[in-house]
């Protein structure tokens, strides 16, 4: 089984090749206690304003370290967790952990203005997704404005009842933003009926934009459709100085990448950030 060690000291989980079948139920079966065992926790990346380079936000990233797996990528997890249902108390566990950590910076003297957080579909479909989130900021008492959540395009069109969730959501005072923007396949018109205020331009648009013009066509066109339905649009995996001024010529003055970030612990997120 391979295991390479990471810059970070951490083990990378590699799939063995005892058959897809077995390693599917060994990671569900882990994955079941994670929570109870203290593997998994949170990384937080910054979001910025382009020309100013000021932090506006965080997006807070899942973790899962396995002592005996090492560190799982979320894309190997996360699918898993969903099919299981164990997405529910995860996606529980990941809200109240994002928003303590909130008033955690706060009491050590760091102000972020925002945290994001990523939903999945499995988490809407439970229901009771609301009242949880209401729960959670009045147990933590992070103001809902400073809490975002981020659900992809699939999640609306696939969610029977997602309109009423949203509407709801909002009511209490809570953003939505809609993750990987342009790369599901969606209606325009739900951008009208809901209350969104960001849109998240996808990292596979920007990864090319000054080289692919179809990728610069998108990216404007994301930009052009924000402005003029009054959203904030950010990008996501902004790797260079290029694409960060390529975005900022074109309108766009808030980005998320590795060009500005990793996705960091909180303690290097505050001594970063700490002024
Ligand atoms: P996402 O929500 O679109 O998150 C952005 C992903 O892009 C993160 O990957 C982040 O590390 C990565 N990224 C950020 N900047 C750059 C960059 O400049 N270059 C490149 N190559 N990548 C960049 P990560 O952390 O592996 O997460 C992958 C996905 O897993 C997330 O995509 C999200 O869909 C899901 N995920 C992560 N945490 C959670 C969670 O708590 N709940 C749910 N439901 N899903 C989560
Ligand atoms: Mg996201
Ligand atoms: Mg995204
Ligand atoms: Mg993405």
């Amino acid at each position: 089984q391979a295991k390479a060690r990471g810059r970070n000291g951490y083990r990378f989980y590699a799939p063995s090749m005892t058959g897809e079948g077995v390693e599917r139920l060994r990671l569900e079966t882990f994955l079941r206690r994670s929570i109870e065992k203290e593997e998994v926790f949170l990384n937080y990346q910054p979001q910025v304003e382009i020309d100013t380079g000021k932090l506006i936000g965080v997006e807070a990233l899942l973790r899962w370290n396995h002592p005996e797996l090492g560190l799982v990528p979320p894309f190997r997890f996360i699918p898993l967790a969903e099919d299981t249902g164990f997405i529910n108390q995860l996606g529980k566990w990941v809200l109240y952990e994002a928003c303590r950590q909130m008033v955690r910076w706060q009491e050590a003297g760091l102000h972020v203005p925002k945290i994001a957080v990523n939903l999945s579909v499995k988490q809407f479909e439970r229901g009771s997704i609301v009242s949880m989130v209401a729960d959670i900021l009045r147990e933590t008492g992070l103001e809902p404005q400073r809490l975002q959540l981020e659900v992809t395009e699939s999640v609306i069109m696939n969610t029977g009842d997602a309109m009423a969730f949203i509407n709801d959501l909002h009511k209490i005072g809570v953003g939505l933003a809609i993750d990987d923007f342009g790369t599901g396949y969606s209606s325009l018109a739900y951008l009208k009926q809901l209350p969104v205020q960001t849109l998240k331009i996808d990292r596979s648009f920007i990864k090319d934009i000054s080289t692919d013009v179809n990728d610069e066509a998108i990216a404007i066109a994301i930009i052009q459709l924000g402005k003029s339905m009054n959203l904030s649009v950010i990008a996501e995996g902004v790797e260079t100085d290029e694409q960060a001024a390529f975005l900022l010529r074109h309108g766009c003055n808030q980005a998320q990448g590795y060009y500005y970030s990793r996705p960091v612990s909180p303690e290097d997120l505050l001594q970063r950030w700490k002024s």
